[in-house]
């Protein structure tokens, strides 16, 4: 006899830009992930638009690229700072992750044994398998939201729908400079990509 799994949608969640802003690194000039957890803080509706996912039974996994360790910018203890601030500010607001998958590998760092080739670092869809695997998750059912074209590609080769965040995006066109082909639906943020599930499940 084996344990027979209940077998159900999620929605996976990038972080950075989809959760929280990016923040201006001075030393590069980019827009990157925070780097201390001062930096982190939540965008306005998220917070509302999880609720409303997570009322509607989707269990809600995080699947981020955080190679900042990898890369030599800051330590592990800060990356673990950062998460511990991540779940307070959920946890506070009632809203409950069913697992925070990080990839912290990068293939050109500096840190001993985070430093190769992996399959968890999106665009590769390993952390969406495992998931899979571990919750019994339907994927074709399932969602990856995220404002970047590699996690699109992500859940395209894991096999859910995708849904692209870009602020500058308006309806079903996205006003990029390219084009986004592993994008099903675009969305400004994270209240559209809700109201975009919401509305798919209802029909
Ligand atoms: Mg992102
Ligand atoms: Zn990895």
């Amino acid at each position: 006899m084996g344990i027979r799994k209940i077998t159900r949608p999620a929605i996976f969640l990038d972080r950075d830009g989809v959760l929280n802003p990016t923040i201006l690194n001075p030393a590069t000039g980019r827009m990157e992930s925070p780097l201390t957890p001062k930096d982190l803080r939540l965008i306005d509706g998220v917070i509302p638009a999880l609720h409303k996912l997570q009322s509607a039974g989707y269990p809600l996994i995080l699947v981020s690229n955080q190679p900042n360790f990898a890369l030599g910018k800051f330590s592990y203890q800060t990356h673990r700072d950062i998460q511990h601030k991540l779940v307070t500010a959920l946890a506070s607001a009632g809203i409950g992750f069913f697992r925070f998958s990080y990839c912290l590998h990068h293939p050109r760092g500096l840190t001993p044994g985070y430093s190769h080739v992996c399959d968890c670092r999106k665009p590769s869809p390993g952390l969406l398998l495992q998931a899979r695997n571990d919750f019994g998750l339907t994927l074709s059912d399932s969602w990856m939201i995220g404002d970047q074209p590699t996690d699109t590609q992500c859940g395209h080769a894991a096999g859910v729908r995708t849904i692209r965040i870009a602020p500058s995006s308006s309806g079903a066109c996205l006003t990029l400079q390219s084009p986004d082909p592993c994008a099903d639906y675009f969305a400004r943020n994270l209240t559209e990509a809700a109201e975009i599930i919401l509305s798919d499940a209802a029909r």
